[in-house]
């Protein structure tokens, strides 16, 4: 037995012995603290002298009999000790014992409490803000999330997110959600993807034949709430019905000042016969895109990825990784997911030669350099390689010459001073370059067009 034990088993002894002895020996039983159980031998320690002499004359025998079946051990008996000082001693720490185990209990309490509301709300538990790395291609949806998981139904609502699959919609949405049960367990919450929805509005009417009273029960599972998150609206697309039953949602928590978020894999404007009602109320609040993330962000994920999941990876098995898969954070995490299980089941390293293996990904046999870079960024913007490396300050040289720094940082992930060993310049000069086009990829359509059609003439998407 441990300490926590044996104070535990020693209450249960207490306990029984306050109700089978008669009450004028319960300040003596209230004086006796626990002090160790060897053996068959359990010790107690009091600070009275009459205590042990009294219980040890007249109740040995009940006490033991106690014990005996407490602690299932027929030869178990009790020895009381008189000593003053050990007593005193025990006792204090008894009571700390005593005072850290309600805390670890109430922390558990609401450890269990939280999970309770989270599943209630149809969370998944790791999509959290601290599970986001945040990148230049998402640190504005972030900071809106963030916003209105700190102020609900402030400035941006309802906050629309949208960005093709996999780039980190539902989970920056449910972060909101998380946020407000763990800072704000007042307010509820609710995620609901549409298509649940809509299935839910259909089953309810076909039960109800629409009556008035269901629907107004319908109405309050989706509106008596504080916060509400509406995935992937696009599924509304064509169904008037539901888009109906959604507008009415839709007003009904907007008049009751409550914040709404909506992801969507395209604009409302792009939604198949989306009412304009609709599309107008989606686009009242704050709408924020989500693009791909850039190599920096990527390999920052997998790294998370590794650390999260205590796993040793090889950096350049990670380079790897976050170089071959560049659209999709889903795939980038099962591209991960697949090379550490087939490490686990073969009992192998998490290597570079490994994950090539596995994954076999075409572009890592292509091996761009700076050359072939530099060179198909030349003749796409027809300006003569030599004017590039050079010093030419003009607009359309400058340009030429950022797009290919950041291509080749982009595609080959060397670090700038080889880059600035291939163009000439100082790193700095490099990076700086690098940076101007990373900061204007994600809001500069011309520029996002650009990069693509220089990839594609490179083959590398
Ligand atoms: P979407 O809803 O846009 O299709 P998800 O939110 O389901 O995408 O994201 C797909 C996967 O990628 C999830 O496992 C999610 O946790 C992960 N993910 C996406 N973006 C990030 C990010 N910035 N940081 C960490 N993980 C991310
Ligand atoms: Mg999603």
């Amino acid at each position: 037995m441990d300490s926590i034990e044996l104070k535990r088993f020693w209450e249960k002894v207490k306990e029984e012995l306050i109700g089978t002895l008669p009450e004028s020996v319960h300040p003596w039983i209230y004086s006796l603290e626990v002090s160790g159980f060897d053996k068959d031998m359990l010790t107690v320690v009091t600070g009275q002298a009459m205590a042990r002499d009294w219980l040890r004359k007249n109740h040995t025998e009940q006490i033991n009999s106690i014990i005996r079946k407490l602690s299932k051990n027929t030869n178990a008996q009790i020895n009381i000790i008189y000593d003053l000082n050990a007593a005193k001693q025990i006792k204090k720490e008894t009571e700390k014992i005593h005072k850290k185990e309600v805390e670890k209990q109430l922390k558990e309490q609401a450890m269990e409490n939280l999970s309770y509301m989270q599943s209630y709300a149809n969370l998944n538990l790791k999509y959290k803000f601290e599970n986001f790395v945040v990148g230049p291609n998402n640190k504005f949806a972030h900071a809106a999330a963030m916003a209105v998981a700190k102020k609900p139904a402030g400035k941006y609502n309802p906050l629309f997110i949208y960005g093709n699959a996999g780039l980190g919609k539902t989970h920056l949405m449910q972060a909101i959600g998380h946020y407000t049960i763990f800072n704000n367990p007042k307010l509820k919450v609710k995620y609901t993807k549409t298509d649940d929805y809509i299935n839910d509005f259909i089953s309810n009417s076909r039960k109800t034949n629409n009556s008035v009273e269901n629907m107004a029960k319908f109405n309050k599972k989706y509106t008596d709430i504080g916060i509400i998150l509406i995935d992937d609206i696009q599924f509304l697309e064509s169904k008037e019905k539901s888009m109906e039953r959604m507008q009415h949602t839709f007003d009904t928590l907007y008049n009751k000042g409550k914040q709404i978020v909506i992801t969507s894999d395209r604009l409302p404007t792009e939604i198949p016969k989306l009412t304009e009602a609709l599309a107008s109320r989606f686009q009242m609040g704050l709408m924020v895109e989500l693009t791909p993330p850039d190599f920096d962000t990527r390999k920052e994920i997998v790294k998370k990825l590794a650390a999260d999941n205590d796993i040793k990876a090889e950096e350049d098995a990670l380079n790897y990784i976050a170089k071959n898969f560049s659209n999709n954070v889903r795939e980038l995490e099962g591209a991960f997911t697949k090379v550490c299980a087939y490490a686990e089941i073969n009992n192998k390293n998490f290597t570079l030669s490994l994950a090539k293996e596995v994954l076999k990904c075409k572009e890592n046999e292509k091996n761009l350099t700076f050359n072939t870079i530099t060179n198909v960024t030349s003749s796409y913007c027809k300006v003569d390689i030599n004017d590039i490396k050079g010093t030419a300050r003009n607009q359309k040289v400058s340009v030429a010459r950022q797009l290919a720094i950041y291509l080749c940082r982009e595609l080959t992930n060397q670090s700038f001073e080889a880059i600035g060993e291939f163009f000439n310049k100082k790193h700095t000069t490099i990076m700086y370059a690098y940076e101007q086009i990373k900061n204007k990829v994600n809001t500069d359509k011309e520029l996002a067009i650009d990069i693509r059609e220089i990839k594609q003439a490179l083959k590398v998407i």
